[in-house]
């Protein structure tokens, strides 16, 4: 399986890479596969911020087994493992988790030996460093990723009931709340679902 979701990040900050190698993952990481154009980001990010030696040594990958845990970052072998699901919800969404983990390694690069807690003071310091100032604790994906998917919302007029569904609906659905409470349970064209934007998070997730 081919993964190379590098290759947009890379043309928004001007390197077009030479070619596009995969690289095999150690043996003992089943399901693992590096991404050479993300490293490259990753690369220049942690050079930027002064760690050159962990620069040259640290590895992206994508482990399609994960579930909800956005990323992970190991010390020990300079690794950062990212959840394929993260494409599904914005280019910009690997962008932040890549960063988040990259403060991990940059956090405990710059302390040497001694032991830092995994997001004090030292890893909120790397992240403001890596461009996310901001960045929550929080591992796990925004989105339980069933809901990933649906993407037409519709709201009744009367109640104001949020429908979330993968296709377009196509037949006349009304809301059925409403058409209880006013109509005896018969459809009311009045408390048809209406197409509406996407709603904010809090409701989609
Ligand atoms: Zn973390
Ligand atoms: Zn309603």
């Amino acid at each position: 399986m081919v993964f190379n979701f590098g290759r947009d990040l890379l043309r928004q900050i001007n390197l077009i890479p030479r070619h596009n190698a995969i690289v095999r993952a150690p043996r003992r990481s089943p399901g693992l596969r590096r991404d050479p154009l993300l490293e490259e980001v990753a690369r220049m990010l942690v050079r930027q911020v002064g760690c050159r030696r962990l620069a040259q040594v640290l590895t992206v990958s994508w482990n399609p087994r994960m579930r909800t845990t956005a990323g992970l970052a190991c010390y020990r072998t300079k690794q950062v493992i990212l959840n394929p699901k993260l494409i599904e919800i914005s280019s910009g969404e690997v962008q932040r988790t890549l960063r988040h983990e990259l403060a991990h390694l940059v956090a405990q690069s710059r302390a040497g030996r001694r032991r830092i807690a995994a997001h004090g003071e030292e890893w909120l310091k790397a992240c403001a460093d890596l461009g996310i100032p901001d960045e929550k604790r929080c591992h796990d994906l925004p989105f339980k990723t069933r809901k990933i998917a649906r993407r037409h919302f519709y709201q009744c007029p009367e109640c104001a009931t949020i429908l979330a569904r993968v296709r377009r609906v196509k037949s006349r659905v009304a809301c059925i709340k409403c058409c209880r409470k006013h109509n005896g349970g018969k459809y009311q064209e009045r408390f048809r679902f209406r197409e509406i934007a996407m709603p904010d998070e809090r409701i989609a997730a």
